[in-house]
């Protein structure tokens, strides 16, 4: 049997027909029909759940290319995460795009919109431009290339050294201090690990250049808000764009409405592909079915 466990009618729908017809045999069951989670073999979902009563439990498949919700799945369960080049296109566009409006200053003049305010700083280009990214996993890597292939100068960041052409690939503590030390803009594309989590926080940004900009689009407990908001109000940092937060939908009350000379958007950098995910998740049920190797698996040790 394979759970879609999800409250999105519409992906629900999508899904049910789809997999009808890539796996026939299998029975495919949602929070809208009646069954035994004891009887489940595959479960597919991007969101955290309680895996107790899925004592059959085979493997889980995630819909996102980020897996940190899933913490509480035990560890001897196998967990794939999404790999989609779509995905990765989209969040890569979402980076330049937020690089390019920090490197024209958008978020300040949306601020001088509402308060009809004039004030015409000077046009920076991207090839006067160094950018830091943290991650050079898929959309890391990706993203890189495109900034690099505008012109941009561009420094990543990733646990084991990386090598990718035109790109300052760097490691470790040294290499992220020359990273906070060079880059005039930072884009956050780590998964959410124990090591990872809090990483954008005072320390961090007291080490960046002053008046850089931030562009997070990693997970929000990367960022310590509060920390970010003084560093905005401070003018440490010139200026950020948002896309993901530690609450989602995030809270009328929440630090990050207010957050100065900032663009927040309600995490829609990416969107895995409907088609990509049934392709994905048929794929690798038929190779378990096979007794194959799956695809895309999560290292549970290392946390994605
Ligand atoms: P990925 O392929 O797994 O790549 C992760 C990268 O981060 C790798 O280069 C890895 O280094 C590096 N890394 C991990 N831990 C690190 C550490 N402690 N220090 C330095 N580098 C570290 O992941 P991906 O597919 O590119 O996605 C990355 C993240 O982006 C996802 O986990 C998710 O949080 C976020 N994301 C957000 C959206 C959105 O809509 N906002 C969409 C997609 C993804 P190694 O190469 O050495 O392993």
């Amino acid at each position: 049997m394979l759970y879609f466990h999800s409250t999105d009618v519409e992906r629900q729908r999508i899904f049910r027909h789809a997999f009808a017809e890539k796996l026939p045999d299998l029975r495919f069951v949602t929070g809208e029909d009646a069954f035994d989670p004891a009887e489940v073999d595959y479960l597919f979902t991007w969101l955290p759940l309680d895996f107790s009563d899925f004592t059959r439990l085979k493997v889980v498949f995630s819909v996102s290319a980020g897996v940190d919700q899933f913490a509480a799945l035990p560890p001897h369960i196998p967990l794939v995460r999404m790999v989609d080049p779509n995905n990765v296109q989209k969040v890569s566009e979402y980076v330049l795009m937020a690089c390019l409006g920090l490197l024209r200053e958008l978020p300040t003049y949306v601020e001088g919109q509402a308060s009809h305010t004039w004030a015409p700083r000077l046009p920076k280009m991207l090839k006067d431009t160094t950018i830091g990214i943290l991650g050079l996993g898929e959309t890391g890597a990706t993203a890189s290339r495109m900034l690099h292939g505008l012109g941009a100068n561009v420094i990543g960041w990733s646990r084991s050294q990386k090598s990718i052409e035109g790109i300052r690939c760097v490691a470790g503590e040294a290499g992220l201090e020359t990273l906070l030390q060079q880059a005039q803009i930072i884009v956050c594309l780590l998964p959410l690990t124990a090591e990872t989590r809090g990483i954008l926080n005072a320390g961090f940004f007291a080490r960046m250049q002053d008046g850089a900009g931030l562009v997070q689009v990693g997970r929000g407990p990367h960022c310590v808000i509060e920390d970010l908001a003084a560093a905005l109000a401070s003018g440490k940092i010139g200026g950020a764009f948002m896309d993901v937060f530690d609450e989602e939908p995030l809270p009328a009350e929440h630090t990050g409405w207010n957050l100065p000379r900032t663009i927040i958007t309600p995490h829609v950098a990416g969107r895995i592909d409907n088609h990509q995910a049934v392709e994905n998740i048929a794929r690798n049920i038929k190779r378990h079915r096979n007794g194959e190797e799956l695809l895309w698996l999560v290292d549970r040790e290392r946390g994605y």
